[in-house]
């Protein structure tokens, strides 16, 4: 267990390596006029503030950006841009426990997952985007021999990433990797609730040589810098990650300017177990697919989805199972469900355990807020939810959570689970369990989702697209696809009759 000690001591290791109050505009830290103050969700503590930039730092972050794309880096060779990339990934790797430090701190997850899992992947995205750099060839078109057609593939300018705090350092290599490999240049600015290690990835940056300007780090509220950026007319391209409901506003604000967009939403995803599935690894997908990240996933598997026959057994095994996991403190090895990220999240997670009952679902563990009598006492701890019996028109089974809370549904054939997966506003991902490899691949081609996992449950690769059908958005991060959303393609007419 961690003390009150560690935890200031944490503190202390966060000012030392971020610049509290500043934003990274043209390769330097400029003050900010006002500042916020980010809370550490564990214990109710104010970590440190940051600055939150208005519309006057928007646009020089904008300017410096657009600097820096029509100058220095549109004429390093392709290949230098990789291996800036590779130094990032590099330094992320050698940074990466005081990174995960401050993840853990500012957003509440299990320091495992922080130090295991976010910054080692979030190196392997810098990685792999690298070696992309000097590969974005375009194509010769001989079909006429009075001419020479061929094509080029080009940045598209200055791209603003705006990304949500459930995987802060994360979502700033998907985002930032691909663009940069591209040739663009970018203003990222992370969640409100989580700009630490944004603010430290700029250190980070700086130290990697990156000429000024190509990455800008603006933080601050959505509604204020968020806004700004989406509305300034020097932007080319907007990235978005995040709920449905600002993806529409970012939306709306930008269609003026005509702007591109990529937008990943939200999801309520569908984990389907058949009574013929290896039942061991399907109950442990079950509990990982929702609980891994406190359920603040936007590919959790928020509803389960399970076979008739083998419902009961399901149910008692996942009772068991979730009330098996320790909720409390993120720094303390056992732990597997740490902070919600805010208290508002918290009461907005708990509000849906009131709506679950409502609506008629039957609450078999969790849906309290777990108290400590100690450091914690002021922390955003929920212990994990199961609603069993659901019906998938309840709100609980509609509505993204985006919590640690599961709605487990009955199902009798494959073409009901089929029906019931796909009943939903959202595609963003889809997990199904059984030994029938033909079932598999039939369930695989039907379900509307960006991904489908096969007996496995939310795995990423750098190399895999990642993406939404319907509302879950459009455009991919990952993979080849993502730097398509960075390009644009310029025919080239060379008459030669
Ligand atoms: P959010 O409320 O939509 O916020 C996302 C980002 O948008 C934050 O940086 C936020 O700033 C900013 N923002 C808010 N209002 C804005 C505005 N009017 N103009 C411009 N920017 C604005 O989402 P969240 O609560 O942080 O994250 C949870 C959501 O993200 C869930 O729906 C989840 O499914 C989704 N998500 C999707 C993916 C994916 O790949 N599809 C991955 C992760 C998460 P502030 O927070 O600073 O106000
Ligand atoms: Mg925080």
């Amino acid at each position: 267990m961690t003390t009150a000690t560690d935890n200031r001591s944490i503190q202390d290791k966060a000012n030392e390596f971020v610049k509290p109050g500043h934003l990274l505009i043209n390769g330097e830290w400029v003050e900010a006029s006002s500042t916020l103050e980010t809370i550490n969700p564990a214990t109710g503590e104010v970590i440190t503030t940051f600055a939150e930039a208005d519309a006057a730092d928007v646009e020089n972050a904008v300017s410096a950006a657009r600097a820096a794309f029509e100058g220095k880096w549109s004429v390093i060779p392709a290949a230098r841009r990789g291996k800036y990339l590779a130094k990032l990934a590099d330094l992320i790797l050698e940074h990466g426990e005081r990174l995960a430090l401050l993840e853990t701190t500012d957003n509440g997850k299990p320091y495992f997952e922080s130090s295991k899992i976010d910054i080692p992947f979030a190196a392997n995205v810098f990685h792999y985007f690298s070696g992309w750099a000097d590969k974005l060839s375009g194509q010769t078109i001989p079909s006429r021999s009075d001419a020479f057609m061929f094509t080029r593939r080009e940045p598209l300018g200055v791209i603003a990433q705006i990304i949500p705090w459930n995987l802060p350092l994360v979502m700033c290599a998907w985002k930032l990797a691909p663009a940069l490999a591209a040739g663009n240049t970018v203003v990222l600015k992370p969640a409100e609730q989580t700009p630490l290690t944004a603010l430290a990835l700029g250190e980070l940056i700086i130290e990697a040589g990156f000429p000024p300007g190509v990455v800008n780090i603006l933080t601050g509220r959505g509604e204020v810098t968020g806004a700004a950026l989406v509305k300034n007319t020097g932007v080319d391209k907007i990235s978005f990650t995040g709920s449905v409901e600002v993806g529409k506003e970012i939306m709306r604000n930008s269609a003026d300017n005509l702007t591109k967009l990529t937008l990943e939403l939200g999801g309520k995803s569908p984990n389907i177990i058949f009574a013929d599935a290896d039942m061991k690894s399907a109950l442990r997908g079950a509990i990982n697919g929702i609980f891994y990240g406190k359920g603040e996933l936007c590919c959790a598997g928020s509803r389960l989805l399970v076979e008739r026959s083998c419902y009961d057994e399901v149910v008692a095994a996942l009772k068991e199972a979730a009330s098996g996991l320790q909720v409390g403190d993120p720094f303390d090895k056992k732990t597997r469900i740490g902070a919600l990220v805010s208290k508002e999240q918290m009461e907005r997670v708990l509000s849906y355990v009131e709506i679950g009952k409502q609506d008629g679902a039957t609450l078999i563990t969790g849906g309290e807020r777990v108290a400590f009598n100690n450091e914690f006492s002021e922390g955003c701890f929920v212990s994990p939810i199961i609603f069993a019996d659901v019906d998938n028109k309840m709100r609980i089974a509609q509505e993204e959570i985006f919590g640690p809370a599961l709605a487990v549904i009955p199902f009798d054939t494959e073409e009901e689970a089929l029906s019931i997966a796909n009943d939903t506003q959202y595609g963003l991902a889809a997990a199904l369990w059984t030994n029938d490899i033909k079932r598999a691949h039939r369930m695989a081609a039907s379900l509307k989702a960006g991904t489908v996992w096969i007996n496995t449950v939310n795995m990423f690769d750098p190399s895999l697209p990642f993406g939404g059908f319907k509302d879950s958005g459009f455009g991919r991060d990952l993979g080849e696809d993502a730097l398509d959303g960075y390009l644009q393609t310029k025919s080239v007419w060379v008459d030669l009759s």
